[in-house]
């Protein structure tokens, strides 16, 4: 190990388990990118976790920073969260039925929310986002749908469909099975391209739905628009008629209770939640003024339901977290996200390495690039993904666990110490020494 780089973690058990679960799973998981198809060796089977620490099978522990793919703002195992589940649980998993906990969890939202009047649980962010499509098809008359290139907004079939090479492109699916009239309505664009969306409501006249956006783009690295780009897509669908559908499936209580729409103070017509909102249960939700809400089943034509939505179990956990944070944990969060980030920097630059570190909030990204600015999925560039698979496989042999996939952000919980951040400091270092030896 003269180059620098750690002898590699055990994984027999993982191994062993991901050898079976080959056998019931495709590709042996539930969710695709669990698979570790871009990073080095086998998934690690999680047993158990706690604050920011998880354990995999081997026993081998790992600072996460992954945290469920965001939900897990407080971290693994929160007290409050534990025992507001906990509760719960005395009284039944499931009634199909209203209770208390929903209005719990809306009045917690709507009271701390200038931007919703009215919400609607769900079990996922995929569920939120397909049904807030189907709420703004339903409340404009209209069908088409404007997303972005490189914006992810869960596995809906309208949704899984990303750009070609053109400035306007007619949707070609991303994903087998999804049929090809379904695309046709969901016209994909660059992000930060006025000129692209000028051309795609001119072509498309009177028939746009709404545009989707991710509030902060961070599901293909982390894109950051400018405060302008995004008043204009307001401004332009306002035009046009078009609804504008913040996703903020990530950054809905992740930049604070109002998200992103208070990011930029702007004011978007429909707003979707999923992640943090559950506290790590299955939970989702789409909200917007009482007016658009209004059309929803059973006020309106716009039919949405769910056997298991508003689940009490997934609402205590939601409250708990969501309370918790209400309590002030932004501001501390915040900062030492940002002090971390800086010393990345610091470092990055002293060694004149090509990487950049991007951050909102207590999200971040490290991008082995040296644009000063990445806006646009294009502008990633898909060979410097090599040098992300090296850095998570040194990582993971320093006890520190990123997201296995070069375009996905990393999440700094309130359980990540100033003495935690300190060991990632310097196991990143470390890493990023053999990166680039
Ligand atoms: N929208 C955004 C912005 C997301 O990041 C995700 C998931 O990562 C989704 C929607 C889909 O959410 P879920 O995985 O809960 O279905």
């Amino acid at each position: 190990y003269n180059d620098g780089s750690k002898p590699d973690i055990s994984r027999e058990k993982s191994t062993q388990l991901y050898e079976k679960a080959k056998q019931y799973f495709p590709g042996g998981v539930n969710s695709p990118v669990r698979a570790f198809k871009s990073v080095h060796g086998a998934p690690l089977f999680i047993e158990k976790g706690d604050g920011c620490r998880i354990w995999d099978a081997d026993g081998n522990e790992f600072i996460d920073f992954c945290c469920s793919w965001g939900p897990l703002i407080l971290g693994h195992n929160h007290e409050k969260v534990r025992e507001s589940v906990t509760e719960a649980l005395q009284n039944g998993l499931s009634f199909g039925a209203p209770t208390v906990l929903e209005n719990e969890l809306a009045e917690l939202i709507l009271q701390n929310n200038r931007y919703l009047e009215k919400i609607r649980f769900v079990s996922s962010g995929t569920e939120a986002v397909m049904s807030a499509i189907r709420l703004a098809r339903g409340y404009t008359k209209k069908d088409k749908i404007i997303k972005f290139e490189g914006c992810y907004h869960g596995h809906s079939d309208s949704l899984l469909v990303k750009a070609g090479s053109g400035l306007v492109t007619f949707g070609e699916t991303s994903s087998a099975g999804v049929p090809k009239s379904f695309a046709d309505e969901t016209i994909v664009i660059p992000l930060n391209d006025k000129d692209a969306i000028e051309d795609a409501f001119g072509q498309f006249k009177d028939q746009v739905a709404a545009v989707i956006i991710e509030g902060i783009p961070a599901n293909n690295g982390l894109l950051i628009q400018e405060q302008e780009y995004v008043e204009y897509l307001r401004k332009i669908t306002t035009e046009n008629n078009a609804l504008l559908i913040f996703d903020e499936v990530i950054t809905g209580f992740r930049l604070g209770f109002e998200g992103a729409a208070a990011y930029y103070d702007i004011q978007p017509d429909i707003i979707t939640y999923g992640k943090i909102i559950g506290g790590g249960m299955p939970v989702g939700a789409y909200g917007a003024s009482s007016d658009i809400m209004s059309y929803i089943s059973p006020d309106g034509g716009v039919y949405q339901a769910g056997t298991l939505s508003g689940n009490p179990i997934a609402m205590a956990a939601g409250i708990a977290q969501l309370t918790v944070l209400k309590n002030g944990v932004y501001k501390s969060l915040n900062s030492k996200t940002k002090d971390f980030v800086e010393a990345l920097r610091r470092f990055v630059a002293a060694k004149n390495y090509k990487v950049k570190i991007f951050s909102v909030g207590s999200i971040f990204w490290i991008a082995f690039t040296d644009q000063e600015q990445i806006r646009a999925a294009s502008d990633i560039d898909p060979a410097s993904m090599e040098k992300y698979k090296v850095m998570h496989r040194e990582l993971l042999n320093r006890g520190i666990y990123f997201g296995p996939s070069g375009y996905e952000v990393g999440f700094v919980s309130s359980a990540h110490t100033k003495t935690d951040l300190e060991k990632t400091k310097r196991a990143i270092f470390e890493s990023l020494e053999v990166v680039f030896r």
